[in-house]
Order: structure tokens, then C-alpha cells, then sequence
């Protein structure tokens, strides 16, 4: 029966295929495609990590003491009938054989499988039973893992090679795309996706800019997020259909939805292509106004996608991705300065900022750090104020950056500052940074220094950062969220979400007005600036430099290639000054 789960659109396009269901705690388990030739020997590993632990439970259920109580013993018998259930067996040679997935893929997708039908018993013993399953599930994948076999197998989710395999497979449904569907992946999770098997994902939690969210961006895969129940509604292998623009799912679709969304599909792919035909016209408005185009990134390797929409450098660089899934190893400085050297080498002598680490709120490091969060992390030990905790790790961090400045244009971006202690603070450890590296004969280049506005104290006090600043760059993502009070990462408040509320307009003007006025560059790199709905009342503002997702460059630019500032400017003003902004937004982009 076909049905539909409305969410929170974040990345756009329409992805239509098979749904694979993750647990949240195992999106780190490999998901690849093995070969046909490989189908045994997969089986095998399982049935081999299987027996180790039947025979580790038979140890332990021999060797309890006698005064144990008779409820341990209950137990293991439950974990052995479970691990010998022939419905796990048999389901899990199901995936491996007509679908190809690897050994760890197929064990956890049964896994959902066999975990939803205990959630639909109606005796409440049963139903918890699902907990002893996950936990005999984790104890084969942790078989798997130490399996020597598994040595060729351990990269994650590897693309999916298909002119290799079509030639060894010659079922259909290899060549059905595939839809992540979780109940919540981290950012640091999605990024292992970045080169997977995955056509698109959907998450039940996260806000339209969380950074789940935004990694969702860089993936260039359709993608809804808030959706709530979808993990629940959806079954292992539904086939489902994102919409990524109007933040639907759907499940199950008829032959006439697959069919009009094959044409919504390919008609999106024509618009693409037609946009990147502006990819070298330079941003200029009617009026001949100069704009800049940067592109925000995660990874070193993203500025390929910058350079290949004509972005002129990258305002953001998130270089906390560099810190997260690593257990808690964070990067020495050589390994950092590889990376800030080729960022830069990969913009080819354009600007590139860099972002000092901005870990904490939505973004840990690892699961523990998760655990550990407190309360309200947003609020808590996060951004500069990590980095001025730790002194060592930051001066790291600024030796690095410091020294990949010699290799070409870099821009320093300190996330989160509200204090002016903080500035002075940070100002001084960048000097500290210079000396040290003085000191051990190492050469290093000269940086902009910069100050993300991302705190309402921040944006107020825009004169005072002025003086201490090279440039400053509004963050509206954190500073919607801290000015009207409203988690970006909790679907539950997403509605609540504003960017045209008049109190974070009057912020984002007055910051802007304070730059122009001063003669320093201002920029926004939030996801306001990748908009298309809100170029014009930004560039209305006053906002000449605009930075965001390399997939949202061209949109950008066609918005400004039709305006005219001059016109723009008393629109902008009476727009600040309404009580209802978003009306009159809505109503100037239907007319225009
Ligand atoms: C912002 O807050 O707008 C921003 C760009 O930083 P991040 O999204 O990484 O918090
Ligand atoms: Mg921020």
C-alpha cells in the first residue's frame, strides 16, 4: 500500500530505490557489495562467527557456578535459541545471495528484520527479547571483525563498482539504487557515506540545519531529515522515493508515482545542466555590482566540487571533520597541515578559510563524546570555547593553518566568540602559534584573521569585533538558533526555525551595515546565504560576499545575475522593518 512521510527538506533531487534500514548504533558496520564468486565464502563467515559464539555461550553456560541464579542460565539458553533461529539463518543467506551484500550488511539488515516483528508481539516478555538478539547480533559482528578474512573486505560502504560487477552479476536487482533509511546518523557517521553505496538517506531526527543536515549537502544525494516514524514505517527493502525538494517520502509508490517522478527526476536533471552553463559567467547584479561566491566544504577533497561550479574560494572550511570518527585521536599537526595544504593547492592560489574547530552541540567527535554530552550542549564546551580550553590542541591546530598559509592565500575563521576576554584570548595564542613556529625554524604565511558572528552578544557588539578583526562572517545557522531559542538539530521545533524572523534580520543587516561602514569584508555562511529565496533581500542588505554548498553556487548566481541592488535596497529596508518579513519574501520571489 503506498503511503507518504513528510519531513524536513535538506538536500534536493529525487532518489528512487530500495530502502536498507540502519540501526543507529551499527551505521558503522561495512556495507559493500561482494562479487557472485564470493556468495560461499560470505556464507561461510557468518556461519563461522555464528558457531564461535554458540560455542562461547555453551563455555559460559558450562562453567557457571552452581549458586548462580537460575535466571543467568535462562538467559544464555534464550541467546542460544535465538543465534541457532532459522529465520535469522536463512534471512541472512537471503541478503548475501540475492542481493550481494557483505557478510556484516546482511546480519544486521536481518537484524531489523527479526527486531521489528518482536516489536509487534503483544506479550511484553517477547517483545523485550529483541534487546537479547541485538546483543547476540553484536557478539557475531564482533566475530566478523576479528575474522582474518575480513582483511580484504574493511574498507566502508566502497562505491559500488558497477562496470566490475555487471560483468559478474547478472541479476536485476543489483542495479536497484539504494536508500539509507536511519533513525539518526551523526555527522561524523554520514561522512563515511561520502563514497558509498547509497543513492539517498532519510533520518527520523535533525533539523533542517543540523549538521547532519549540512554533510547531507556536500553528499550531493536527495536526502530528508525529521521524518519522525520513517524508520519505523519503513520495512527492509520497501522500495521508497525520496523527494528531496519537497521533503516527502514515499513508500511503496504505484507504477503511475514511479512514473511521474522518473519525469521529475530526469526534467531536474535538465535544469541542472542548464544551470551550469553560468559556471563562468562572473557574478555580477544588473547594476553591475560585484559579488563573491565562496563555497563552504568539509573535507580537502571537496574544493573539486568548488572549483567545478566557478566558486573564487572557500569561505568555510569545517575543519572539526577532520577531528571526528577517529576514537578520540585527533589529528597531529603534520597530518593537519596536509590537509590545510591541500585545500589550498586544491583552489589553485583562490582564498581558502579555514575555521578553527568548531566541535560540540550536534557535532561530536565520537559516540562517547555523545554520551558524555551534557545537558545542553549547545549552550556548553563548544567551538573556541574547546579551543581556548585546550591551549595545546589549538595551538596544534593554529601552527597548522599558520604554516599551509605559505603555500597559498588563507584565511583564519574563529567560530563562536561572544566575549571580548575570548578575542583577546584567541588574538594571543594566534601570536603565541607565530612564535613557536619561529622558534623551530619552520616557515609560515600571513593570514586575515576573522570572526564567525554566530552569538545574538556577538552580532551586537559587531563594532567591537571590528576592532580586532580583519573580516567577519555571520554564521545564521547558530545565530537563528541562539537568537529565537530553537535547537537546529530538534525536528520537533524545526517549524519554529526562522530566518526571516524581523529580531535575526535586524542582526544580520546591522552586522552587515557595521562592515560596510568600517570598510572590512563581511560574508555569510550560513545556509541563509545558499537561499535562492533570500539572495535578493540579502544582497538588498548590503551583502556582497555570500558563502555556501558548491551544489547551491549556481542557483545563487542566476538570482543575481537578475538583480538590481539599486531596487533592492528600500524593498530590503521595509522588508527589516515589517512584522512579517517572510509574507513579503514570499510574495516579491512569486512576482518577480
Ligand atoms: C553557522 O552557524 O551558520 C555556521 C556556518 O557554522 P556551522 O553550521 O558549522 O555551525
Ligand atoms: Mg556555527
Amino acid at each position: 500500500m503506498t503511503f507518504s512521510i513528510h519531513g524536513l527538506a535538506v538536500a534536493r533531487g529525487i532518489a528512487m530505490g530500495r530502502a536498507v534500514l540502519v540501526a543507529s548504533s551499527r551505521v558503522d558496520v561495512a556495507h559493500y557489495f561482494i562479487n557472485s564468486n564470493q556468495i560461499e565464502s560470505e556464507i561461510q563467515r557468518v556461519v563461522h562467527a555464528r558457531q564461535c559464539v554458540i560455542d562461547e555461550i555453551h563455555k559460559l553456560h558450562q562453567s557457571l557456578p552452581k549458586e548462580a541464579p537460575p535466571e543467568l542460565a535462562a538467559l544464555l539458553d534464550v541467546h542460544m535459541m535465538l543465534l541457532q533461529d532459522e529465520m535469522l539463518a536463512s534471512g541472512i543467506n537471503t541478503w548475501v545471495r540475492e542481493r550481494l551484500y557483505n557478510a556484516e550488511w546482511a546480519l544486521t539488515s536481518q537484524l531489523e528484520v527479526v527486531a521489528r516483528q518482536f516489536d509487534e508481539m503483544d506479550d511484553p516478555y517477547l517483545r523485550e527479547r529483541k534487546g537479547d538478539l541485538e546483543q547476540v547480533v553484536e557478539r557475531i559482528l564482533r566475530h566478523l571483525k576479528g575474522d582474518p578474512t575480513v582483511l580484504d573486505h574493511k574498507i566502508k560502504s566502497v562505491p559500488k563498482q558497477v562496470g566490475q560487477q555487471q560483468e559478474l552479476i547478472s541479476e536485476d536487482q543489483m542495479e536497484v539504487p539504494l536508500i539509507l533509511v536511519a533513525h539518526d546518523l551523526s555527522p561524523a557517521d554520514l561522512l563515511q557515506f561520502k563514497q558509498s553505496v547509497f543513492t539517498g538517506f532519510i533520518t527520523d531526527v535533525g533539523g533542517k540545519t543540523s549538521h547532519t543536515a549540512i554533510v547531507a549537502k556536500s553528499l550531493d544525494i536527495p536526502a530528508v531529515v525529521g521524518s519522525r516514524t520513517a524508520s519505523q514505517l519503513i520495512r527492509q527493502d520497501d522500495w521508497i522515493i525520496i523527494d528531496g525538494d519537497a521533503g516527502v517520502v514515499i513508500v511503496d509508490p504505484s507504477p503511475i508515482i514511479l512514473d511521474e517522478y522518473s519525469f521529475k527526476q530526469r526534467q531536474a536533471q535538465v535544469s541542472r545542466e542548464r544551470l551550469t552553463r553560468l559556471r563562468h559567467r562572473p557574478a555580477a547584479t544588473l547594476d553591475d555590482e560585484r559579488v563573491e561566491l565562496l563555497a563552504n566544504i568539509e573535507m580537502p577533497e571537496d574544493t573539486k566540487s568548488a572549483m567545478s561550479v566557478g566558486a573564487v574560494g572557500i569561505g568555510l572550511f569545517r575543519s572539526e571533520f577532520l577531528f571526528m570518527g577517529r576514537d578520540g585521536q585527533l589529528p597531529d599537526e603534520e597530518e593537519q597541515y596536509k590537509a590545510y595544504c591541500a585545500a589550498v593547492q586544491g583552489m589553485n592560489g583562490l582564498p581558502v578559510t579555514i575555521r578553527t574547530v568548531d566541535v560540540g552541540a550536534d557535532k561530536s567527535l565520537d559516540r562517547t563524546m555523545k554520551d558524555e554530552a551534557h545537558l545542553n550542549p549547545a549552550l556548553g564546551l563548544r567551538a573556541i570555547r574547546w579551543s581556548l580550553a585546550d591551549p595545546s590542541m589549538f595551538l596544534t591546530q593554529l601552527r597548522a593553518i599558520l604554516r599551509a598559509a605559505a603555500k597559498g592565500q588563507v584565511n583564519l575563521l574563529i567560530p563562536m566568540l561572544a566575549h571580548k576576554k575570548e578575542i583577546v584570548q584567541t588574538l594571543s595564542l594566534i601570536e603565541t602559534a607565530r612564535h613557536q613556529l619561529d622558534a623551530m625554524g619552520e616557515v609560515y604565511g600571513p593570514v586575515k584573521v576573522g570572526a564567525m558572528i554566530e552569538i545574538p552578544a556577538a552580532a551586537i557588539s559587531a563594532k567591537m569585533f571590528l576592532e580586532y578583526f580583519d573580516f567577519l562572517s555571520i554564521g545564521t545557522n547558530d545565530l537563528i538558533q541562539y537568537t529565537l531559542a530553537i535547537d537546529r538539530a530538534d525536528e520537533q521545533v524545526a517549524h519554529l526555525y526562522d530566518p526571516l524572523h524581523p529580531a535575526v534580520l535586524r542582526l544580520v543587516a546591522d552586522t552587515i551595515s557595521a562592515c560596510n561602514a568600517a570598510g572590512k569584508a563581511v560574508s555569510i555562511c550560513g545556509e541563509m546565504a545558499g537561499d535562492p529565496t533570500l539572495t535578493r533581500l540579502l544582497l538588498g542588505l548590503g551583502l556582497r560576499s555570500f558563502s555556501m554548498h558548491p551544489t547551491q553556487i549556481l542557483s545563487v548566481k542566476q538570482e543575481i545575475l537578475r538583480a538590481d541592488t539599486q531596487l533592492l535596497q528600500n524593498w530590503a529596508q521595509e522588508v527589516m522593518h515589517s512584522n512579517d518579513p517572510s509574507v513579503m519574501v514570499e510574495l516579491y520571489n512569486q512576482d518577480k
